[in-house]
């Protein structure tokens, strides 16, 4: 593919058109097109709006399980027989502790996440004042994902402080019956809307990976396009045995780093992570995707483990970007030592190996 084929890519996105599904299919799927232009061409929108720096976030699953919802790829469902350890929403004190270990370790996002339907009247009260705390407590970002809720949950939810509301579209809506029959796509996106009419920031995205076609990963992009999220996860399906997608296939990481491209060049202003899966599916590629995405977890998703906070900020240095902080206490973080590995040698059995037999 020319050159130039790139260099329209990033004119195209940076100027605010929109490529067409045709392109967009071709990004996905098409062999000619090579994989580091591309990771280029998508890196030259990312810098134009967010330099090198990199957002970390860190997940704090409050409640888990318990769910009557029966979202096919998730663990807490009433469909999984996955065997996770459930729990009611952690205590105040719990939640608070866990902000301050957010802040602590430089994440610039600290996102509450529990599990069911939707909030209570009495659930979003007490959500509020616990949104009031961390904020007068910490410099540090509050995201919640609390289900489906309406404009009157919205509105106390902003009036506490919070910073965002995330409810993930996850998939198409002509894909979506076939991930979930306790709700509809159109649920989740009253929720946005009602979420938007009180001036909440959205954090909104997919889940790449269960069964979709590309078109339907294309229509996604361009909803999120349509509704301006300021933020925009992009999660690889993590096959969690119980689970009724766990036998999906593992991802290669071409395609998800075209994913993550294509993502970038419909999205240029929202702030991308790379999400849950990305050790998964990415393996030995994972720090590519800092050339699309801003940002990512820190260490590790709701139900299953990812990197280490160490191994994740050693990631981003090596690759030489930066990590955006909140405030100016962030001397703990440019004090954080390289982790320092000693050289193992080998034994002689290694060496040597038909000696032993
Ligand atoms: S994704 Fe949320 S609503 Fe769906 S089953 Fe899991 S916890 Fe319940």
């Amino acid at each position: 593919m020319e050159t130039t084929f790139y260099q329209e890519l990033t004119t195209i996105s940076l100027s605010g058109e929109l490529l067409s599904d045709a392109t967009c299919e071709k990004l996905l799927t098409a062999s000619e097109i090579e994989l580091l232009p591309l990771l280029n061409a998508a890196y030259q929108v990312r810098k134009t709006y967010f330099q090198n720096e990199v957002q970390l976030h860190i997940l704090n699953n409050a409640q888990n399980g318990y769910c009557p919802e029966d979202c096919h790829y998730c663990a807490q469902a009433s469909s999984a027989t996955t065997d996770i350890e459930a729990y009611p929403l952690k205590p105040d004190a719990e939640i608070l502790a866990e902000a301050e270990r957010a802040y602590q370790s430089g994440a610039y996002r600290y996102c509450i996440v529990m599990s069911g339907r939707g909030p209570s009247p009495k659930r979003v009260s007490h959500l509020a004042k616990l949104i009031r705390t961390v904020k007068a407590r910490y410099p540090i970002e509050v995201c919640l994902s609390a289900g489906l809720i309406d404009v009157d949950a919205a509105g106390i939810l902003k009036e506490a402080g919070l910073d965002r509301l995330n409810h993930n579209l996850n998939t198409s809506e002509a894909h979506y019956p076939k991930i979930c029959s306790t709700h509809s796509y159109q649920d989740r996106m009253d929720t946005l809307q009602a979420a938007q009419r009180v001036g909440l920031a959205c954090c909104s995205g997919v889940i790449v990976g269960m069964g979709e076609e590309t078109v339907d990963l294309i229509r996604v992009a361009k909803e999120l396009r349509h509704l301006e999220v300021a933020s925009l996860p992009v999660n690889f399906f993590l096959p969690i045995s119980g689970t009724r997608l766990a036998e999906m296939p593992t991802l290669t990481p071409d395609y998800c780093l075209r994913v993550l491209c294509l993502y970038r060049f419909l999205n240029p202003r929202a702030e991308i992570r790379v999400a849950a899966g990305r050790e998964h599916h990415f393996r030995s590629m994972e720090v590519m995707a800092l050339y699309p995405a801003n940002s990512m977890f820190i260490d590790g998703y709701l139900n299953a483990e990812g990197s280490t906070a160490s191994r994740t900020l050693q990631m981003i240095r090596d690759a030489g970007f930066t990590i955006q902080t909140n405030g100016d206490d962030v001397e703990h973080l440019k004090r954080r030592e390289t982790e320092k590995r000693d050289v193992l040698l080998k034994e002689l059995k290694v060496l040597r190996p038909r000696m032993e037999s």
